[in-house]
């Protein structure tokens, strides 16, 4: 039988009449000011557009389950690991990074890789990428980076001489660099790449004792990647491949899936490490720091409305659950505040009440109050302070996080390893990457960097050449560069090599 259909209202429910006709004075028309439906439709139209996140702008996202597979209990006390078996509702969003809301899926950019996990103990946002590392370490640096990724001020173009000044003045990018210009920095699909959490993150137990964590997403459906000809071909042809990609995939039952994996450090390790764990341009090296299995991700539900749950989802790397902290690594320090800056701004102070944002696995009571679009009880006759004796909602000191030793003067401290930024990179090139992959890797970024200009081109040579001179020589060849000067480059100071490319 047919399902009876919703009658047409105004927004406050009064039953239209007419979708069609607007009112008008005689046959045509005027219009007439006391067509309050017409108004409300035009008005409303005109709010329909909220600030388009300046990164992340082009997303797709899925609901699924976490599950836990391996016991971790001896690291964390966090509710939603305690039992193998246990699962979490979650949310996640991918999404391509420099490209505005319109852009094309298969541009070479990292994906975002953000879990929202619905945890009785509230929310915790994973909010990684594609890549392990990332192209800074320093959030100073990060506004600037994005500039450059995005469109000269005065063209409104792309442009490559922004886009590669920028890294070749900034060395510690390199190993992200030569990511992303793998064809892991055009994967297949969403389904066909994995996710990282990137930073180390501090997990605790229920004794207190404490560990540094990085969390990998691997994907059960292996990692497929897009050839530079394939992904410029489908930007022009498919520029949403991924996004349907996976909602197709979820509608015919392939639920896409990842296997969840964890590294441990202990603090007496990370204190003597060769270099900085919460450096976010390095990896853990497996071989110090095996992967544990920890559990599955399966996405099987499709949004019913992109916009309710993908465009407004705001994930901040700041939403942790007891058991799961910051580390120190800058980066991530700045991003636990400026995620949640960003979404007040794009979609107001009480966002956490959107249906998506908000936890599901407990009700959350803050004494927080008021605001724009505060939709909810705005916790009725409660008080709305503290302290108070009133039955207001008490702290409990029992989630206190174990706090870590930290000594030192403040000021602005520059990164005192130059060289150790060129060490995993090269790893990448000599140990890693296969002799297509190379090829690959060689040819992406000589179709790139080849746009820029000369001196810039021998500035991000030099640094292919630091990482490993066969590298560098082979850009230095695709480019028709002189490669001892890319050498003589490669083997000045930071401040020399960018006197000498001025
Ligand atoms: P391993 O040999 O143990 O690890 C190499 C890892 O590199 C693989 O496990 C795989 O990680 C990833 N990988 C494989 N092929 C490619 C490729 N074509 N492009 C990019 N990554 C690839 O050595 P290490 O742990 O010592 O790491 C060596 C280098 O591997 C690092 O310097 C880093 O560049 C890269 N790498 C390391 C990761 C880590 O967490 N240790 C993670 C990813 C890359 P995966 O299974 O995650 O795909």
């Amino acid at each position: 039988m047919a399902q009876e259909k919703k009658k047409l209202t105004t927004n406050f429910g009064r039953p239209v009449d007419d979708d069609q006709n607007s009112k008008t004075a005689g046959i045509p028309g005027p219009t007439i000011m006391e067509d309050i439906h017409l108004v409300e439709k035009l008005a409303h139209f005109n709010r329909e557009r909220i600030p388009e996140r300046v990164v992340h702008a082009k997303g797709a996202g899925a609901g699924g389950y976490f599950e836990v597979t391996h016991d971790i209990t001896q690291y964390t006390r966090a509710k939603f690991l305690s039992k193998i078996g246990k699962r979490t509702e979650v949310f996640l969003r991918f999404s391509t990074v420099g490209g505005e809301k319109g852009s094309a899926d298969s541009a070479r950019d990292p994906r975002g890789f953000a879990v929202k996990f619905y945890t009785e103990e509230g929310n915790y946002d994973l909010v990684g990428n594609n890549t392990p590392v990332f192209f800074i370490r320093d959030p100073i640096k990060f506004p600037d980076f994005i500039h450059t990724q995005k469109r000269n001020p005065a063209t409104n173009a792309k442009d490559p001489d922004m886009f590669w000044d920028f890294l070749s003045l900034t060395p510690e990018s390199i190993h992200q660099v030569t990511i992303l210009f793998s064809d892991r920095g055009t994967p297949k699909s969403f389904r066909h790449m994995n996710g990282y959490g990137g930073h180390s993150f501090k997990l605790w137990n229920a004794k207190g004792q404490y560990v540094w964590a990085k969390f990998h997403l691997k994907t059960a459906q292996g990692i497929q990647n897009l050839t530079r000809q394939e992904a410029t071909r489908l930007a022009g042809e498919d520029p949403d491949h991924a996004t349907d990609d996976l909602f197709q995939a979820i509608e015919r039952g392939e639920y896409p899936a990842w296997n969840v994996q964890v590294q441990i450090m202990t603090p007496e390790q990370a204190k003597d490490y060769k270099f900085n764990p919460f450096d976010m341009t390095k990896v853990l090296p497996h071989g110090d720091f095996p992967v544990m299995p920890l559990g599955r991700l399966v996405l099987n539900r499709n949004p019913q409305n992109y916009f309710a749950e993908v465009e407004q989802a705001a994930f901040c790397p700041g939403n942790f659950v007891p058991g799961i902290g910051p580390s120190p690594d800058k980066m991530l320090q700045a991003r636990i505040l400026f995620y949640h800056d960003a979404h007040r701004y794009r979609l107001g102070a009480n966002y956490h009440l959107i249906p998506v944002n908000s936890p599901k696995g407990v009700k959350a009571h803050t004494y927080q109050r008021d605001g724009a679009m505060r939709v909810d009880d705005n916790e009725g006759a409660g008080p709305n302070y503290y302290p108070n004796s009133f039955q207001g909602p008490e702290p409990h000191s029992e989630v206190a996080e174990p706090g870590i030793e930290v000594t030192g003067k403040t000021g602005r401290q520059p990164h005192i390893h130059p060289n150790d930024d060129f060490v995993q990179a090269g790893n990448l090139y000599r140990k890693v990457m296969k002799d297509e992959d190379r090829d690959h890797l060689i040819g992406n970024i000589v179709d790139h960097l080849g746009n820029a200009q000369k001196r810039i081109q021998l500035r991000q040579t030099a640094l292919f050449y630091k990482a490993d001179s066969e590298y560098g020589s082979r850009v230095a060849n695709g480019l028709k560069l002189d490669v001892k000067e890319v050498e003589r480059l490669a083997k000045m100071s930071p401040e020399e090599r960018a006197k000498a490319t001025q």
